[in-house]
């Protein structure tokens, strides 16, 4: 069986993406981080859904972007919350986090190159978004291109690095759907920006927002446990 690496915060997209990665065969190997979020709620999401899902190896690492700051992922910054559609599409939000992907994608590689792995998957979606640049195609084909010259394995010709994004055309709704298809109980998965201290998912950020929407389009009851309104 060949293996992948497949980044993984435990939330609607990446665990939809991990499922993808079993059904297509691979020995899926989830990789998570401590990077200075507001809550630990994500990553205690993670290790369910990886356990639930069957991963091969679930590592979380520390990277202390928090000690950078410049996001209200991870700084004393307000999330912003109750946005429209239109609202969330014009600028890059401050939920944006500096080069994360590129940040993430480089331990991914890290991992691959060991493993050893010739695919990476990453959940990144161009059509329900909000904005993000390192979420875009080309972002992506980049990081490809940038992979296989940066590593031994590929330079001495015994891999080829493959940079998978199989939720990149998908809307949400079809994410969910995909997803339900190869069992995952969405239910245990977290996407909130702004939890509750026991995990109850405000209801009010861009990504509840998109999630609910979600949900609602696909015709499928949403699971996620809300603080009471
Ligand atoms: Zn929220």
């Amino acid at each position: 069986m060949k293996n992948a690496v497949v980044l993984f915060s435990g939330g609607l997209d990446s665990s939809t993406c991990l499922a993808i990665a079993k059904s297509q065969g691979y020995n899926a190997y989830a990789l998570s981080f401590r990077y200075g979020q507001r809550h630990t709620v994500e990553l205690d999401a993670a290790r369910r859904v990886a356990n639930h899902l069957g991963a091969a190896g679930h590592l979380v690492l520390d990277l202390p972007l928090g000690t950078i700051g410049g996001s209200a992922l991870t700084a004393d910054i307000d999330v912003p919350k109750d946005r429209d559609t239109a609202e969330m599409e014009q600028d890059i939000p401050v939920t944006y986090v500096p080069a994360r992907n590129t940040v993430f994608l480089s331990m991914a590689l890290a991992w691959a190159e060991v493993l050893p792995a010739a695919d990476i998957f990453i959940g990144v979606n161009a059509l329900d978004y909000s904005g993000y640049p390192d979420c875009r195609p080309e972002f992506v084909e980049a990081f490809e291109k940038m992979a296989n010259l940066a590593i031994k394995e590929a330079v001495e010709g015994r891999l080829m690095m493959k940079v998978h994004a199989p939720l990149m055309r998908l809307n949400k709704a079809q994410i969910i759907e995909l997803g339900m298809g190869l069992g995952v109980d969405y239910g245990l998965t977290h996407s909130c920006y702004d939890p509750s201290g026991d995990g109850l998912a405000c209801g009010r950020c861009d990504s509840c927002l998109l999630r609910r929407k979600g949900f609602e389009e696909a015709g499928v009851s949403d699971p996620t446990r809300y603080v009471p309104q």
